[in-house]
């Protein structure tokens, strides 16, 4: 984090797709476009409605069961997500950008953060490259494709820029509107406050962003100790958040069908849920810090461990860290649920080498089997040892829907 350096205006963009998922199934299949519609990984009425087209929302649906959708909006469609197909399309998006600049970092499958050069750094040029991508995502990649752009002194300033307007909004905040950009806001609109921080800070009689933002650090400080200083200077446009992504974990959990409820059925299914998460972490340019493992038994009980291991990206250390818990697991029942995901996600600065060099060549392998998985489809190539396991766990969310956040303290 740097709070010694001063902020200046129009130094980031925050690049939001709208509406991602249903946006690419209107691209896709044109009787759908117009219509209020529902992406969920699974269709039936207890399934979850991952993502809602700009129609439905318009008519009040958000993230939620399908069947409450339904209740709401009769003539919804529902849509079984399709992961690999968003992947393409977030991987056209990454391309349009990388035709205007190399300095831009996805941030999940749908957010791409774009640092300004300094020639940009003005409020003409911002605009006009803001105007130019939303044109060329829509001209090169699909005419359903909308999308809003925040442009600010930080990613936080940004992304928040970006949210006022959608779909397909362009809003810039400069660190002389900040007053009149908080004051119509409510707490929980600000990126990093939960109704939880909410609730504290209502305690200490802090009811708006404006009241939160017209405090002295000092007091700041006494109400939330060290991020308290954060907030302080987050809310006036200082980077804070820079490389730690977000107090996140990737992960997925799988419930094992009955042929894979045995110790080496479930560690088959681990391996192939720690490919996938593996890929994720690589795919969102990330290091992890630590490892956890749940195993849940069908007589009942569970195993959960997590601990925290040298930095790693690649597959291989993953699942070295996760084996080393599972020393501590007795199988004398039979597995039901899995749980593996990693935590203490960091994004290294620049292009780090690690100094461990096969690591980063385990690294490397990992980064071609995604490559060729990516090019010829999930799945390609696997290791032998998933080979039971390929089927039993589908993949389901790409990314797991992350998104940029800020880290709670
Ligand atoms: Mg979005």
């Amino acid at each position: 984090m740097s709070i010694t350096t001063p902020p200046k205006d129009f130094s980031t963009m925050f690049l939001d797709m709208n509406s991602f998922f249903a946006s690419v199934e209107q691209q896709v299949q044109p009787t759908l476009r117009g219509r209020a519609i529902g992406v969920a990984p699974y269709t039936g009425a207890t399934g979850c409605i991952i993502a809602a087209s700009k129609e439905a929302k318009a008519r009040g649906i958000k993230i939620g069961l399908v069947g409450e959708a339904k209740k709401l909006v009769p003539e919804i469609k529902i849509i079984e997500a399709r992961p690999a197909l968003y992947m393409i399309y977030h991987k056209e998006i990454k391309k349009v950008i990388e035709s205007f600049t190399p300095y831009f970092t996805p941030l999940s499958i749908d957010e791409f953060k774009i640092q300004l050069t300094r020639q940009d750094q003005n409020e003409f040029s911002a605009i006009q490259l803001a105007q130019k991508l939303k044109t060329a995502i829509r001209e090169r990649v699909g005419d359903s494709l909308s999308c809003s752009i925040g442009i600010g002194p930080s990613t936080f300033l940004a992304k928040m820029a970006g949210e006022r307007k959608k779909p397909d909004g362009l809003t810039v905040v400069t660190l002389n509107n900040l007053k009149q950009f908080y004051s119509p806001l409510k707490l929980t609109d600000i990126t990093g406050i939960n109704w939880r921080l909410e609730m504290h800070l209502k305690n200490f009689g802090i009811n708006s962003p404006s009241d939160l933002f017209n405090l002295p650090v000092g007091e700041l400080v006494r109400t939330l100790n060290h991020a308290g200083r954060l907030w302080y200077f987050r809310l006036r446009g200082y980077e804070v958040d820079e490389f730690v992504v977000k107090n996140k974990t990737i992960g997925h959990s799988h419930v094992l069908a009955p042929e894979f409820r045995t110790r080496d059925g479930a560690i088959a299914v681990l391996k192939k849920l720690i490919f996938k998460a593996g890929y994720r972490i690589r795919a969102e340019n990330l290091q992890a810090g630590g490892v956890a493992v749940s195993v849940g038994f069908l007589e009942g009980g569970g195993f959960h461990q997590s601990k925290k291991f040298p930095a790693f990206a690649d597959n291989q250390s993953f699942w070295q860290n996760v084996a080393e818990l599972l020393k501590n697991c007795s199988w004398r029942r039979r597995p039901i649920y899995l749980a593996v995901s990693a935590f203490n996600l960091i994004r290294p600065i620049g292009d780090q080498i690690n100094i461990f060099a096969d690591i980063e060549k385990s690294k490397a392998v990992s980064r071609a089997l995604d490559e060729i998985n990516d090019e010829f489809g999930a799945d390609t190539v696997f290791a032998a040892s998933m080979f039971n396991s390929r089927i039993s766990a589908p993949d389901r969310i790409p990314f797991g829907m992350p998104r940029y956040d800020i880290k709670h303290c």
